[in-house]
């Protein structure tokens, strides 16, 4: 996917902090942190939206839950991050590649 800002990251044709990668994922810390440990984490295969997710992507969808754990922990919030994964412009989704939000470290916990 050419114009795939997050596909670009993948391929190393823009540059990201990378927190993890293997060969189905990549993990990166978002770059308009919107908690004091904020990290995307994106399956390599372009899938535009949650909603598009087959049954082929479930190991690979599992596995992001599993190593953004593994992140997390690393990065001191082992047990305190909340999951985000936006779906459709109406819901604030912005990028059009699949991403999960980790957003960790917050203060207090908040209602959504
Ligand atoms: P969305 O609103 O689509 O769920 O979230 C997209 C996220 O991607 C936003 O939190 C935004 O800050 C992040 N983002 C957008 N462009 C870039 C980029 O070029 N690099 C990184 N590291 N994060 C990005
Ligand atoms: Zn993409």
């Amino acid at each position: 996917m050419n114009d795939c800002i997050f596909c670009k990251i993948i391929a190393g044709e823009i540059p990201a902090e990378k927190l993890y990668e293997d060969d189905d994922i990549l993990a990166f810390r978002d770059i308009n942190p919107q908690a004091p440990v904020h990290f995307l984490l994106v399956p390599k295969k372009h899938i535009p939206m949650p909603k598009d997710i087959a049954v082929a992507d479930e190991a690979v969808m599992g596995k992001l839950f599993r190593i953004a754990a593994e992140v997390a922990k690393k990065e001191g919030v082992e047990e305190n991050y909340r999951v985000v994964l936006n779906n459709g412009a109406k819901s604030g989704q912005e990028v059009f590649h699949v991403h999960m939000h980790i957003l960790g470290g917050r203060p207090e916990p908040r209602p959504l």
